[in-house]
């Protein structure tokens, strides 16, 4: 069985901890941007969905914000927050559907508008002093000057403002741009703060955090790191066991770390070898996580069994199917042989955990709010999690974003290299190697792939790029090559820029970097005599090409 450490068996959440701010999600496409900017500000932020009802939460938020979504508020089947909102006495601020639900609950005068509202918008600021307000409703927009650039989104508008709210900006389309409850510390702006569009959206989002719900500004991955330490203890007790895969990617060996950190070899680390990885990588994975970080791993050259059974495969879904299970069985045999080995010795308890590397990211999408009748997509895939070993899952990561795991992978100690290192699939360069995966076409493949690999970064270009790899393709061309002809096979690289892996754009490399590249690899690597450049975006493309 699967339990997951959020039922208050939990020792010390961050929410805890830290002060934080809650996001209650109505489904934009945005909010989670507003948990990420709060984080920027070094202030904790959790989203939870709008339906969340206040009293089943443990811990009592600094400042709720009410996202932005898709629905119009005075639909019938529209989604309302818990009515405990407006009564634990916190500050809210409601962004686009969510100023529209605080209009709705104070007096249900929002409709349609006569038209969309979509894009740049100026913002006109309207102080009103110390006098009949005492001055907090000036305070979400101290620092912010008049004609300020905004993002709008919205269709619907106020028809007239609630009863004791007050005007605190306004657009030349928007008469209620912002607007403050006259005692209370109620506020709500019809545009996006959390966008990038919205140039000073950061500015409102502190003053909103710090200056009015007074939100402390600890958030940082030195203060994190210690608490979290102490919350794996705490978890998996004196004599517990973790086990886990590891990849040589970045989350997994972060979380690795922090397993050695809390509990030292009674964390196993296990790192599969499946043969499709890329040039030495098993090798310096192994010296890394080892000599590097004294992290208690097992190495298990698998490259036969994965390479025996990948024979006359040339289906990319086949490809991946067959990767994905057989790291599984290879895992659970090697998870299997471990606890019996730690069954064995007296000095620590059962292996009971397993250790997964999830983020942030995957908890805000199996929670955010989908609609009201859509059911809530349930938690992502474990892979690897022997079921008749009855594990519970361990996940240090889960309240993070990607940069802060690299933040805290520099506070562990982790190499520079590894906590910038490109995303790398799970079956490898068997994905990067059209048609079949032969050993000689894993060997091209990876050959070219070090060529470019170098090359990128001795252009001082790896962090600009977001991913970039060479791939093979089984394809024959001819060419002379020391005045012979030969016919042989094609790599063609794959660069990529992207800031959410959704969508991507292919690098703009210069002509003479992609010259010396293709040189070096027609030159240096046996059995290709040509190199192609992919210029597709995704989409229509993906990023990896199976
Ligand atoms: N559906 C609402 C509107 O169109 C809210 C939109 C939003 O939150 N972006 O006004």
């Amino acid at each position: 069985s699967i339990t997951m450490a959020t039922d208050g068996s939990d020792p010390i959440p961050p929410h805890k901890t830290f002060d934080t701010i809650l996001v209650l999600d109505f489904g934009s496409q945005y909010s989670h941007l507003i948990t990420r900017r709060l984080r920027e500000l070094n202030i904790y932020s959790e989203m939870l969905p709008c339906t969340q009802k206040l009293a089943d939460l443990d811990w009592t938020p600094k400042g709720i914000i009410l996202s932005g979504g898709p629905y119009s508020v005075y639909w019938d089947d529209a989604p309302h927050v818990d009515q405990a909102v407006f009564e634990i006495g916190v500050p809210i601020l409601g962004i686009c559907y969510g100023l529209q639900e605080i209009a709705w609950n104070f007096g249900k005068n929002v409709l349609a508008g006569e038209k969309r509202e979509y894009g740049h918008a100026a913002l006109k600021i309207e102080r009103h002093g110390d006098g009949e307000t005492g001055g907090h409703v000036d305070k979400l927009f101290a620092e912010i000057e008049d004609d300020t650039e905004v993002w709008m989104s919205h269709g619907d508008k106020l028809s007239h403002l609630p009863e004791d709210f007050i005007t605190i900006a306004t657009t030349k389309n928007a008469p209620f741009a912002g607007m403050a409850h006259k005692s209370k510390k109620y506020y709500g702006i019809q545009f996006h703060p959390e966008v990038t569009h919205t140039p000073k959206g950061k500015i409102v989002l502190k003053n909103f955090a710090v200056d009015i719900c007074q939100a402390r500004t600890d958030w940082t991955m030195g203060k994190f790191v210690d608490q979290e330490i102490e919350r794996i203890r705490k978890l998996v007790g004196d004599k517990g066991q973790v086990i886990g895969a590891v990849s040589g990617g970045v989350d997994s060996t972060v979380a690795a770390k922090l397993m050695k950190e809390a509990i030292g070899d009674r964390f196993h680390a296990v790192l599969v070898d499946n043969g499709v990885l890329r040039q030495d990588e098993a090798k310096q994975v192994k010296e890394t996580l080892t000599a590097g970080l004294g992290i208690n791993l097992t190495v298990i050259d698998a490259s036969k069994r994965f390479l025996d059974g990948l024979k006359g495969v040339t289906e990319p879904e086949k490809k991946r199917k067959f990767i994905g299970n057989t790291f599984i069985e290879v895992f659970q045999e090697t998870a299997k042989q471990i606890a019996a080995e730690a069954h064995g010795s007296s000095a620590a308890g059962e292996i009971e955990w397993l250790l997964q590397g999830t983020l942030y990211p995957d908890v805000i999408e199996s929670i955010s709010f989908k609609g009201p009748s859509a059911t809530i997509k349930t938690h992502h895939n474990v892979g690897g999690l022997p079921k008749d070993m009855n594990l519970k899952l361990i996940e240090p990561l889960r309240e993070l974003f990607k940069d802060e795991v690299r933040e805290l992978g520099k506070n562990l100690g982790i190499p520079e290299d590894l906590v910038w290192r490109h995303p790398f699939p799970g079956p490898g360069i068997a994905i990067r190697i059209l048609g079949e995966v032969t050993p000689e076409q894993v060997r091209i493949a990876r050959e070219a792939d070090v060529i470019f690999i170098e090359e990128i970064k001795a252009a001082g270009l790896y962090r600009q790029i977001s991913q970039a790899f060479a791939a093979l393709l089984p394809v024959k061309a001819v060419g002379v090559m020391g005045d012979k002809r030969v016919h042989e096979q094609m790599i063609a690289l794959r660069a990529v820029e992207t800031t959410d892996f959704m969508t991507a754009d292919w690098f703009p490399f210069d002509g003479a970097f992609l010259k010396k590249v293709s040189r070096r690899i027609v030159n240096e690597v046996d059995g290709v005599c040509r190199v192609v450049y992919d210029i597709t975006s995704k989409p229509p493309g993906t990023i990896e090409m199976e």
